[in-house]
């Protein structure tokens, strides 16, 4: 597993190009609320272009709730939506799909506790049946951690009167949460949910998932557009075929959008020493 590696130096692990993109297709924008879209247009291209047969994601189906799906076609994945609170666990559906037989090469688009899982598995196939040779891309979403949601839901209707069922999208922007509803955007600061935050998760040292292909997520300084980390050649290869054919822009990250999700690396990374020394 060299190369992989999360440390004060490289909190966002290695990678060859950052970018700043954006969808260039229709729908696409909204599917992800304004952030940029750029992860569904890219796995669209790769179905459009057959690249790829299927892609694993997480379709939010209501309030907090969501599932797993496995899209073939850029309607499925137009439908999905983008906000997770929990970790789904989606190993039984991977390989119930991974099984099937006209799915061959399939793009996974995970946390990066999953994409560690996925590379795992990649690198270390246990069995001869092993179904990991069919992953052909792993795209990580940047993630601060996930809520134990009985208790964060019980949180959400006790101090702020929601009904999680209502609730359209969460979105975490520096030191607040900003809940939208069908009518209001209730913003909670993150102090107050700290404690709802899953144990594991205060101990997780990844912020980027540096174990995927391709890292994405928000930048709060660049709102609108998706920050694309590509870890090796074949991502560099995807994000370009992807631009050259119209399904997303790009431009370069500059040193402040680097700084900016470095940053955010660190937090997560000093935040896991400390809570892993209380265990010692
Ligand atoms: S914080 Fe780490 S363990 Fe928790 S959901 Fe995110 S990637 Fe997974």
């Amino acid at each position: 597993m060299s190369g992989f590696i999360v440390s004060k130096d490289k909190p966002i692990g290695d990678y060859i190009a950052l970018y700043l993109a954006r969808s260039k297709i229709e729908r696409a924008e909204g599917y992800e609320r304004g952030r940029g879209g750029a992860v569904t247009a890219l796995l669209i291209y790769l179905l459009d272009k057959k690249i790829i047969d299927a892609v694993i994601v997480t379709k939010k189906t209501r309030g907090l709730e969501g599932e797993i799906i496995v899209a073939k076609t850029r309607e499925d994945l137009l439908e999905a939506a983008g906000t997770r609170w929990s970790v789904l666990p989606y190993t039984a559906k991977l390989r119930e799909s991974l099984m099937e037989e006209d799915i061959q090469r399939v793009a996974i688009v995970g946390l990066p506790c999953q994409a560690q899982f996925l590379r795992q598995m990649q690198l270390y196939p246990l069995l001869e049946t092993d179904f990991s040779k069919k992953i052909s891309l792993i795209i990580s979403l940047f993630c601060m951690g996930t809520y134990a949601s009985e208790a964060f839901i019980a949180f959400l209707k006790r101090v702020y009167k929601l009904n999680p069922e209502d609730i359209i999208d969460i979105q975490l922007r520096g030191d607040t949460l900003y809940v939208k509803m069908p009518d209001e955007e209730k913003t909670i600061p993150t102090q107050e949910i700290l404690p709802y935050v899953q144990l594991g998760c205060l101990i997780c040292p990844d912020y980027t998932g540096i174990f995927s292909d391709i890292s994405a997520g928000l930048s709060e300084v660049h709102l609108g557009y998706t920050v694309l980390i590509a870890r090796n050649k074949n991502a560099v290869k995807i994000i370009q075929g992807a631009e050259d054919a119209g399904y997303i822009e790009t431009k370069p990250g500059t040193l402040d959008i680097v700084e900016e999700v470095k940053f955010r690396a660190e937090a997560k990374l000093i935040r896991a020493v400390k809570y892993a020394s209380m265990l010692l």
